[in-house]
């Protein structure tokens, strides 16, 4: 992430830093209404869910949500409400909660698995693998442009070497 200011982001702005995650959102939907269509609109209402909590359990430790300078612009989407508490640093409170958004991520391939297992389409097998190269490969690789510069040494994803 870039510890640019991003406080003057717009709408549009905050559309395009979320583009891959909301297109993974949308491709994991329509393979989820292909198994079961009501399962589309679940996965679509838990994953809009599940980045309200983040932004409850894991932004309020992070420095760029107090600074205003997160690169999602998470800062202006939940307009600054959630606040730390006491003693919570974002190592502990990111390992402890990051599982809330594992179902966005590993809902939608096991459901492509299953509906392949028991009725295979070339076309099925394509949507599969765009939402696998989408969420497993494009999101952490653009995600890397945004942790350059970071200043959160105890980052478990990238930690950092604390400087002297
Ligand atoms: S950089 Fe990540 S953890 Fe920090 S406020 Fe933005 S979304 Fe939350």
């Amino acid at each position: 992430m870039s510890n640019q200011p991003t406080f003057q982001m717009n709408a549009w702005d905050i559309l395009r830093e979320n583009a891959l995650q909301i297109v993974m959102y949308v491709l994991g939907a329509i393979l989820s209404g292909l198994a079961w269509p009501p399962l589309a609109i679940l996965y679509l209402a838990y994953s809009l869910l599940s980045n309200v909590l983040y932004m409850a359990w894991v932004c309020p430790y992070c420095g760029h949500y107090s600074l205003g300078t997160c690169p999602a612009g998470f800062h202006i989407l939940s307009a600054r409400r959630f606040k730390p508490k006491p003693g919570g640093t974002f190592s502990r409170e990111f390992r402890r909660n990051v599982a809330v958004m594992v179902p966005g991520w590993f809902l939608p391939p096991i459901v492509g698995v299953y509906l392949l297992l028991t009725g295979f389409s070339w076309g099925l097998l394509a949507l599969l693998v765009v939402f696998c190269v989408v969420a497993f490969w494009w999101l952490p690789e653009s995600s890397k442009k945004h942790c350059e510069g970071c200043e959160t040494v105890d980052c478990p994803r990238r930690p950092k070497p604390i400087k002297l």
